[in-house]
């Protein structure tokens, strides 16, 4: 009877530690830059100022990824920047990949608006740099797909930079995603309908899923 016991117990505990395993490998932080920000408004066409647009996005985000059981932070969650004096582009960079950097995230994922000189441009797209992670071409060919496929505005394909501080400083896996062209007017009035912004959001989660469903390292 004493054995029966022991036996039961043994696994009773190995049991709770896989299910304790399971439910650890959804606590994975995932951190959403939403560019720009206080001083810096980022591009404005308009009169729709970019940084407001970011937050948004950024917000819905974080809800899609909170209600699938994920921890969420962002490098900001009002509309500030990030130095604390004057203003200066560099340091409030800098500041964002400390942020990004040192926290325990599985990927960070920045938000941008895009605009151009001519207004017929439109479409989502998204920004990875090959060299800095291994996973980002995947994160963000993943995310391009999603995109395409669930918002249906873009036939447009990722593209590898290596001219972007953000991109070229993050040591985890980072893509920004340039969610529409602000200076196209029918895409503008999408990009700042909470609709869309939601739409937008699980485009992104969705792409991302390809990189959460090996994170259980
Ligand atoms: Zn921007």
């Amino acid at each position: 009877m004493k054995k029966v016991y022991i036996i039961v117990s043994l696994l009773i505990c190995v049991f709770s530690f896989l299910i304790s395993i399971r439910a650890d490998s959804k606590k994975f932080g995932i951190i959403i830059d939403p560019g720009h920000g206080g001083r810096d408004g980022g591009a404005t066409v308009n009169g729709i100022v970019e940084a407001e647009v970011n937050l948004a996005v950024a917000e819905e985000l974080k809800k899609v990824y909170e209600e699938k059981g994920y921890i969420v932070d962002m490098t900001r969650t009002e509309n500030v920047d990030l130095c604390e004096n004057t203003f200066v582009k560099r340091e409030d960079m800098n500041r964002r990949v400390k942020k990004i950097n040192s926290g325990n995230y599985v990927f960070c994922i920045s938000i941008h608006q895009n605009t151009y000189s001519d207004s017929k441009y439109k479409g989502a797209q998204v920004f990875y740099n090959e060299k800095n992670h291994s996973l980002n071409k995947e994160l963000a060919e993943g995310v391009q797909f999603s995109l395409r496929t669930y918002l249906k505005n873009t036939t447009r394909t990722v593209v590898n930079r290596n001219n972007i501080y953000l991109l070229n400083k993050v040591t985890i896996p980072i893509i920004i995603v340039e969610c529409g062209f602000l200076t196209n007017v029918e895409e503008a009035h999408q990009l700042i309908s909470s609709d869309y912004q939601k739409k937008l959001a699980y485009s992104i989660y969705y792409g991302s899923r390809c990189i959460l469903d090996k994170s259980l390292f």
